[in-house]
C-alpha cells in the first residue's frame, strides 16, 4: 500500500465529492447486455443489512476450518460488512482485522478482573443516555446500532435502552444539557452514532445547536472506517455547515484497515473543515508492536488524521484474549517517540472509573 501517493486535494468551495473507488469490484448492476455502464457501489445502508451475521460464514468465506465450539460469543453476535471482509486476508488466522471481528472460545474461558461495565458507565449514566463523566462533556449514548462488533468492545454488554418514538428520543438528553451551561460540548456517541439516518442526525444536531452554550460537537464512529460510503456529501454539508464545531474521533487499530476508500472518505471530512482524530486500543495479536503503530500512525498523519489516543484495553469480560502488558504498551511509546514526529505519537491512555479525565499512561 502506498499511502503517501494521495490524489491532490480538489479545491472545490461547494462540499468536496470523493472521487469514485474500487467500483469494479461492486460488481455492475446497471449492465445491459455485457455493456458496462455506471457502477455503483451499495449504499451505506444496503451495506450494513448485507453484513456477514456469523462465524461460521465468516470463517467460510476466508476459508478457515469450521469453529471447534460454534457456539462461542453467541450473545455478541458475529457482525462484519462485506466491506471490511474485503481488507481480511482469506487463509490466514492471524490476520489483525480478521482477530478483531472472529468470535473465538478464548471469549468464554474467564478472566479474573475482566467484568461486565470495566469502565464505571453504569454509574455516571443518566436518563435518556447521558454519560457525564468529564468537565465541559457531555456524551451522549445515541442508540446500540454499530456496524461491526469488535470482540474486545468494553460496550459489548451494555444494557442499551432504545425507546420508542423517534421525536422524543433524545428529549431528556437536551433538556439536561440545556439546563447545565457548564457543557460547552457534546459527543455522539454509542453503538455508532452514525448508523443513525442522515435526518435524524439532522434534528439531533439542530436541536443541540438551539443550545446557546453549546460550541462543539464530536462524534465518536467507527464508521468511516468500516463503511466508508456512510461519509455521505449530504451528511459533511450537515456538519460543515452547523453553528457549532465539529470534530470527529475514528476508531481504527491497523493500517491494514486503511484502503483507498477510507482514505477518500477521511478527505471529505477534513477538506470541509473538519478535523479528525483517531483512537486505537492496543490489542494483542493486532496492533501491539512498534512497527505496526509506527505504520498506523504515519499512514493517519499522511491522510492529515491525528492519533490521538491509544487506549490501553478496557477488562470487559470476554475480551482477555486481547490484553498487553501496560509495561509493553509503554515500552512501544516510547519507541514511537524517538521515530515519529511529536503529533503523529498518540496519548497513551487507560480509563479509571471515576477519574476526572482519560489517565495518562508513562
Ligand atoms: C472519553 C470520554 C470523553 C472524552 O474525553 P476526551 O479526553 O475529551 O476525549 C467524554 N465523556 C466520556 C464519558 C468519556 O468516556
Ligand atoms: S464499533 Fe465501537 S462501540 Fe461498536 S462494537 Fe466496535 S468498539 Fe464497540
Amino acid at each position: 500500500m502506498s499511502h503517501s501517493q494521495r490524489p491532490q486535494p480538489s479545491r472545490s468551495h461547494s462540499v468536496s465529492h470523493r472521487p469514485s473507488s474500487n467500483a469494479a469490484i461492486w460488481g455492475n448492476p446497471g449492465a445491459v447486455n455485457g455493456q458496462a455502464t455506471v457502477s455503483t457501489k451499495p449504499s451505506w445502508q444496503q451495506a450494513m443489512q448485507s453484513a456477514i451475521r456469523s462465524q461460521a460464514e465468516l470463517r467460510q468465506r476466508l476459508n478457515l476450518p469450521p469453529a471447534v465450539d460454534a457456539h462461542a460469543a453467541e450473545d455478541f453476535p458475529t457482525l462484519v460488512p462485506l466491506e471490511l471482509l474485503e481488507r481480511i486476508r482469506a487463509d490466514d488466522p492471524s490476520d489483525p482485522i480478521l482477530r478483531q471481528v472472529l468470535a473465538t472460545e478464548q471469549e468464554l474461558e474467564p478472566a479474573e478482573g475482566f467484568v461486565s461495565d470495566p469502565v464505571g458507565d453504569l454509574q455516571a449514566l443518566s436518563a435518556g443516555g447521558l454519560l457525564r463523566k468529564y468537565q465541559g462533556r457531555a456524551l451522549l449514548i445515541t442508540n446500540g446500532t454499530c456496524a461491526v462488533h469488535c470482540r474486545y468492545c468494553f460496550r459489548r454488554e451494555f444494557p442499551y435502552t432504545e425507546t420508542a418514538g423517534v421525536r422524543d428520543r433524545y428529549a431528556s438528553a437536551i433538556e439536561q444539557i440545556a439546563a447545565d451551561p457548564s457543557i460547552d460540548e457534546v459527543l455522539l456517541s454509542g453503538g455508532d452514532p452514525l448508523t443513525l439516518s442522515d435526518s435524524l442526525l439532522a434534528q439531533l444536531i439542530h436541536c443541540i445547536e438551539s443550545i446557546q452554550h453549546v460550541k462543539r460537537i464530536r462524534i465518536h464512529t467507527r464508521l468511516p472506517i468500516v463503511i466508508p460510503q456512510r461519509v455521505t456529501d449530504q451528511l459533511v454539508e450537515m456538519l460543515a455547515t452547523s453553528r457549532l464545531a465539529c470534530w470527529f474521533v475514528v476508531h481504527c487499530n491497523c493500517v491494514q484497515e486503511l484502503d483507498q476508500a477510507v482514505f477518500a472518505a477521511l478527505r471529505q471530512l477534513t477538506e470541509n473543515g473538519i478535523p479528525v482524530l483517531n483512537q486505537a486500543v492496543l490489542l494483542a495479536g493486532v496492533n501491539d508492536s512498534t512497527e505496526a503503530l509506527t505504520e498506523l500512525c504515519l499512514a493517519l498523519v499522511n491522510a492529515n488524521v491525528q492519533p490521538y489516543y491509544l487506549h490501553q484495553l478496557d477488562q470487559v469480560r470476554g475480551a482477555s484474549h486481547f490484553l498487553v502488558p501496560q509495561s509493553h504498551g509503554e515500552a512501544i511509546i516510547e519507541e514511537l517517540r524517538r521515530k515519529l514526529p511529536g503529533y503523529a505519537v498518540p496519548k497513551f491512555v487507560k480509563e479509571v472509573p471515576g477519574a476526572p479525565s482519560k489517565t495518562p499512561i508513562a
